[in-house]
């Protein structure tokens, strides 16, 4: 059966990185958490001082050739897990530290065209499901499959909120909330590969659907997409 390429976009904490792996899982595809990478450059330019209380930006591009990215699969749990220069940062890039200025490092062009690069080149064999926010409009305008997910900002808040508190992080409510809409409104707004729905996507909204059911009816759609394509 022909493999398709299936783009899973929308804001932060949509649930779009638990459907993309289950959707890869259940398909036999390689899946790529394209945020990871973003939060990874971040976790680098905050490590050498480029991103924090004075930004330099100049700095952290020239840098941008010594960054290596690397996704290794965790040998007991199988799942993928990124590695920064050889190092593995996982739990680092999920931390609010990072959280809170990764849309900065985002809006990036340089950053962009270098992540964009690695991602298609990932994706070259097709077989994959790939989340982010510019999936279905730049990284792969001609996915045969793109989703566009999205939720209340207080629903994400809270799915994210939980994540954290589970992970031991000290945060309150209100500003997972600030991080999340504060995301939202970077992404969205930036000049370069801004977040939005490309035309020929379709959009679910999770709000008052478990992701377990949602699942279910993406994955029966991704199956009758595949098979139209045999
Ligand atoms: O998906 P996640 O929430 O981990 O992404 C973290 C951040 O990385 C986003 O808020 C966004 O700024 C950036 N990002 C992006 N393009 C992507 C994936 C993530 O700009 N394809």
């Amino acid at each position: 059966m022909g493999k398709i390429t299936i783009a899973v976009d929308g804001y932060s904490s949509t649930g779009k990185s638990t459907i993309a792996k289950r959707l890869a899982a259940a398909l036999g595809y390689i899946y790529v958490d394209t945020g990871a990478m973003y939060r990874a450059v971040t976790l680098f330019a905050l490590n050498n001082g480029f991103i924090g209380t004075q930004d330099d930006i100049l700095g952290l591009v020239k840098q941008l050739p010594k960054i290596k990215l690397k996704f290794v699969p965790n040998k007991e749990t199988g799942r993928s897990e990124m590695y920064l220069n050889g190092k593995n940062v996982e739990e680092e890039i999920r931390t609010m530290k990072v959280s809170r200025q990764v849309s900065k490092v985002a809006a990036i062009g340089e950053v962009r065209t270098k992540l964009v690069e690695m991602q298609q080149q990932m994706g070259k064999d097709k077989g994959i499901v790939m989340d982010g926010r510019d999936i279905g409009t730049v990284v792969f305008p001609d996915a045969e499959l793109k989703l566009f997910m999205t939720a209340s900002p207080e629903i994400r808040a809270t799915r994210r909120y939980k994540e954290l508190l589970d992970k031991g992080e000290k945060v309150t409510f209100e500003e997972v909330l600030k991080n999340v809409q504060e995301r939202d409104r970077i992404d969205s707004t930036r000049s370069i590969s801004p977040l939005k729905k490309a035309k020929d996507a379709i959009e679910f909204d999770n709000s008052d659907m478990g992701l377990e059911e949602q699942f279910e009816r993406i994955h029966e759609f991704a199956k009758r997409v595949i098979g139209k394509g045999r």
